[in-house]
């Protein structure tokens, strides 16, 4: 008689997502468990380095104390109104994000690309009741390589094929100019009187980490303003420290006209994203003209402040900028010693090294790359084909940097 042979634990956490869940992601093959901090052990209790922090979102480090202790207790108390009622967290978030960040009023939701979609309606809003654009004829500009999430609202904006194809129709009223190029922003500005906004990624995140000129944010704010267009930053990814400020767009000494933040505002425990604005765009939208069942619980305020203040409190800002001083010194380094590093790029802690194709594995080289990352102890994963993001917890140490740069450059050096 056969007996089956035993399959580990990996083989069978993978094989039911498989079975079962939908094909729409394509994971790098590690089950994991338990996370603390800059590590995540998986089911065969092996660590690695988390060099992708759930794109971002956990900032903090996984399971923080503070926050998933805030977290316990909110949640043991009260969790969810609706906001068919008040409750006694919502007001209290809502200015602990306005004095954080520095605008007049904030809304929020749950997912980022909800934040995005929030800011596309607000704008439309602002675009009818303010700025007087006839009825359904507001444009909004956004640049090409742009992510903003999975709804149609989000992709309707995507230059990326495999986002966009077999899901149209995709939603008009959208115009897309190229990356980091003002001139093509004025001349779009100047050809059409209908725009209301320009959406834009401070530093283009999951085009991977296109970091634009010196003086671009500043050239976006001041044609925005000259137009009367409003200027959206997308910092859901950037945000919160990650580059090392506090917004990417501190860098320039910019402030847009609407801010949409989302995944490390909650720490990495649950979806939380925020849109903050001027009185004059937020109060456009009247009650019962936007919301979400979740947006804006007692128990997502909660965290989203505790969150906040951990990154002011352990100074998270400054330690990106510092660690990724670190990061980038070393695989400028590793580049001079192969060509398999083209380049290096990046701030603060978000980074990516672009990788020169090895013909034996063609554009699947950095997948190969990232498999034997995980191999030696490191997580992250290819972004674009030919890139590899590094963004670690914010929370990562000096040693820990070098050891992690270690293993990059072992692995890359053996490959
Ligand atoms: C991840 C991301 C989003 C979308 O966030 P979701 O929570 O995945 O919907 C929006 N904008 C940027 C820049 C992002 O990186």
């Amino acid at each position: 008689m056969e007996t089956a042979l035993p399959i580990s634990a990996t083989e069978q956490a993978m094989q039911l997502e498989w079975n079962y869940g939908a094909h729409n992601y394509h994971p790098v093959p590690v089950v994991l468990t338990r996370g603390e901090g800059v590590f995540v052990w998986d089911v065969e209790n092996k660590r690695y380095f988390d060099f992708l922090s759930a794109y971002s979102a956990v900032s903090q480090g996984h399971c923080h104390p503070r926050i998933i202790n805030a977290f316990i207790q909110q949640a043991q108390r009260l969790t969810l109104t609706s906001r068919a009622f008040y409750n006694d967290k919502t007001g209290i978030c809502e200015k602990f994000l306005c004095d954080y960040f520095g605008y007049d009023k904030a809304l929020l939701m749950n997912s980022g690309a909800e934040g995005g979609e929030t800011a596309l309606k607000l704008t439309r809003k602002w675009a009818y009741l303010v700025k007087g654009i006839p009825q359904d004829q507001a444009k909004t500009v956004y640049a090409a390589g742009n992510f903003w999430g999975r709804t149609l609202a989000a992709i309707s904006s995507s230059t990326d094929p495999s986002s966009t194809r077999d899901f149209g129709p995709l939603l008009p009223g959208y115009i897309i100019i190229p990356y980091n190029d003002l001139t093509a922003l004025e001349e779009t500005f100047k050809r059409d009187p209908n725009i209301a906004g320009f959406m834009v990624e401070p530093i283009q995140g999951e085009a991977g980490v296109v970091v634009p000129d010196e003086g671009y944010l500043r050239g976006v704010r001041e044609l925005c303003t000259r137009y009367n267009v409003l200027f959206i930053a997308d910092e859901v990814q950037t945000g919160i420290g990650r580059t090392g400020k506090r917004l990417a767009c501190d860098y320039e000494d910019v402030k847009p006209d609407l801010l949409v933040l989302g995944k490390a505002l909650s720490g990495g425990t649950m979806p939380v994203s925020a849109v903050l604005t001027s009185d004059e765009v937020m109060l456009t939208i009247k009650p019962g003209e936007h919301g979400s069942t979740y947006g804006g619980n007692p128990l997502a305020c909660v965290v989203t402040m505790e969150a906040l203040q951990v990154v002011n409190d352990e100074n998270l800002a400054d330690n990106a900028m510092a660690m990724g001083e670190v990061f980038r010194s070393r695989m400028t380094a590793l580049s001079q010693k192969t060509e398999l590093v083209k380049s290096v790029r990046g701030r603060g802690l978000l980074n990516a090294i672009v990788i020169t194709e090895r013909p034996e594995y063609g554009k699947e080289t950095a997948w190969e790359i990232c498999l034997k990352l995980r191999d030696n102890g490191l997580l992250t994963k290819p972004t674009h084909g030919d890139k590899i993001r590094f963004a670690p917890p914010l929370v990562i140490n000096e040693d820990q940097m070098h050891e992690a740069c270690d293993i990059i450059e072992k692995t890359i050096l053996n490959f």
